[in-house]
């Protein structure tokens, strides 16, 4: 993920990521950074860029998921890793700490793909939550 001019890592995929705030119950807030209505960021393929040594690298882009475009505002909320609720309400203390990792293409090799992510949408609502229908046998 690139937000503010740096590449990180983040622990889990980007829709998994979550608030990092203590809420009034003294529990973790579960909702998730990325929120409904919230700016997306863009699937972008750019470079791999090896900030140490001189390995050669086997891939020349990577797929990273761009925030460039967002507003400064809204980078920032995804770096202190809050949910828009608890963005707006800067009182409120963090029971986690934001688990960004600056990136490494050596060492995150492996998060390295070169082409993006396709595409996973659920069906229509209604469809996801039921079972597959059996045929009869
Ligand atoms: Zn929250």
């Amino acid at each position: 993920m690139q937000l503010l001019y740096v590449r990180y890592l983040a622990s889990c995929s980007v829709d998994e990521i979550q608030c990092v705030t203590q809420t009034r119950r003294r529990i973790r807030c579960t909702a998730k950074v990325l929120g409904h209505g919230t700016l997306r960021g863009v699937w972008t393929l750019m470079p791999v860029t090896a900030q140490s040594g001189q390995l050669a690298l086997p891939s020349d882009v990577m797929a990273v998921y761009n925030l460039s475009a967002l507003p400064y505002q809204e980078q920032m909320r995804w770096r202190s890793q809050r949910c828009p609720q608890h963005d707006a309400t800067p009182t409120a203390g963090d029971l986690a700490v934001a688990d960004w990792e600056p990136f490494d293409p050596l060492r995150h090799h492996e998060h390295v793909h070169t082409r993006l992510p396709a595409h996973r949408r659920r069906s229509g609502p209604g469809l996801g939550n039921h079972a597959p229908r059996r045929a009869h046998s």
